[in-house]
């Protein structure tokens, strides 16, 4: 990120609230702006555009939906992000933020962290030039329209074929104690060789594996495959070691994931404590009350729950203490330039200290380097994940591994 600090305006009709958004995001080195209007904001747009607003929706004269609606209505202020703040939590509320073209919506009382995360996610999109704008990435994507359908469609048709031929495969990452340096558990990740093409990202076929309805044979597959070869290295001189698969909030929603857990977990022979479910803040935003009882059911059979790529998702983090919660993962995006970008660092050592005060386990992931490794060591993260210790391996290959494991003193 750029040295020069970000200037943020903060805009909002309480002074006490003006001032404590200012001390929070002064302390996290942003220069800040202030405006008590919506009047006043605009001027202060004009005269100087700051980085990011911060801008109140309640305000007596004109509103924060006003005042979002003319600066992204304006070629020259559209680009600056805007992150609506206010004390209604009601989806309408936020929703009509968002239709104003804002980027982010904080509900009131601001917590610190959320304040924070959101801010230094808006400031990185624009960094990187990404369109922040949906309006403008829509029109972009409705020119290459048929291309992009045509490939999508493609793409449909070998995911079908591939779930009936059983092309899948699944891989597993281990995660390292970072206490000792062992390793102490794994992630189990899908993977595909679609014939005469290679390798695709998991990142590329999971979403289209969503949106026709088949994550929900090929998730339960994965469960299966990951509950069979628990059960076969207990079996065997490796022992029983921790799992966890990746769960796509469509797992929750339009299948039965508790009950085909609870069945697979049983007919292999497989204690709950073993197998850990991954879940994206994202998918628990959708459909929350049948989350959270899902969410509990599991928790109470003693499967383990983490939250996958935490720090870059929408929700809140109050939002977040209503689910049963074991781990968080700490999204890649931090650990990337964690020794390089003070805020990345900063970030980094604040959720782990808000894990621990949650009594969470903290796993850091995409760790590369001795000194990401050396960081987190000193942060006091408990373990971590990454190319540093080990790719993503085939089972074969992971199995050597283990057994050497067994033999260090
Ligand atoms: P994820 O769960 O956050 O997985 C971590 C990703 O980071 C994996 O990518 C892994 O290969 C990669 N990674 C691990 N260490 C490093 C590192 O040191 N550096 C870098 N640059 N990358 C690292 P992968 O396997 O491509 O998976 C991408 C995503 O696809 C996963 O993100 C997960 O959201 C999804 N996915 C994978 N398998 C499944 C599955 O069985 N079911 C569902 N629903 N989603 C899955
Ligand atoms: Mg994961
Ligand atoms: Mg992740």
């Amino acid at each position: 990120m750029a040295s020069q600090p970000a200037t943020l305006l903060i805009v909002d009709d309480e002074p006490q609230v003006r001032k404590l958004l200012e001390t929070l995001l002064q302390h996290e080195g942003y220069q800040t702006l202030c405006a008590g209007s919506g009047e006043e904001a605009l001027q202060l747009v004009a005269q100087q555009p700051p980085d990011l607003i911060l801008l109140d929706i309640m305000m007596p004269g004109m509103d924060g939906y006003e005042v979002a609606s003319q600066l992204k209505g304006d070629e020259t202020t559209a680009g600056i992000p805007i992150i609506m703040l206010s004390a209604l939590s009601e989806p309408s509320a936020r929703v009509s933020g968002l239709e104003t073209g804002a980027e982010e919506f904080i509900s009131k009382p601001v917590e610190r962290v959320e304040l924070w995360l959101r801010v230094r996610n808006l400031l990185r999109l624009k960094a990187r030039g990404d369109r922040v704008n949906p309006s403008r990435e829509l029109t972009r994507q409705q020119t290459g329209m048929n291309v992009h359908d045509l490939a999508h469609q493609d793409l449909e048709e070998a995911l079908r074929l591939a779930v009936e031929r059983e092309e899948f495969t699944v891989h597993y990452q281990p995660k390292v104690e970072v206490a000792n340096g062992r390793l102490c558990a794994l992630e189990a990740l899908l993977r595909w060789e679609r014939p005469d093409y290679g390798a695709v990202s998991p990142g590329v076929f999971v979403p289209v594996l969503e949106s026709i309805g088949l994550i929900v044979p090929v998730g339960r597959w994965v469960i299966d495959t990951v509950c069979q070869q628990i059960a076969e290295w207990q079996r065997g001189a490796i022992g029983a070691v921790e799992v966890s698969v990746n769960v796509s909030g469509h797992q929750l929603i339009e299948g039965d994931l508790i009950a085909d857990i609870a069945r697979l977990l049983a007919q292999h022979g497989v204690a709950p404590h073993w197998l850990e479910v991954e879940l994206t803040e994202g998918s628990l935003m959708e459909n929350t009350q049948h989350t959270i009882d899902s969410l509990q059911r599991l928790h109470a059979m003693g499967v383990k729950i983490s939250i996958d790529d935490f720090g870059t998702g929408y929700s809140s983090l109050a939002y977040l203490r209503r689910f049963p919660i074991d781990t968080l993962k700490i999204d890649i995006a931090f650990i990337r330039e964690v020794t390089s970008n003070p805020q990345d660092a900063a970030i980094t050592r604040t959720i782990i200290e808000l894990a621990h005060s949650l009594s969470l386990r903290v796993v850091a992931e995409g760790v590369e380097t001795q000194a990401q490794l050396a960081f987190l060591k000193d942060a006091g993260c408990d373990q971590i994940q990454g190319y540093l210790f080990s790719r993503p391996l085939p089972v074969e290959t992971l199995e050597r591994l283990l057994l050497e494991r067994l033999d260090r003193p």
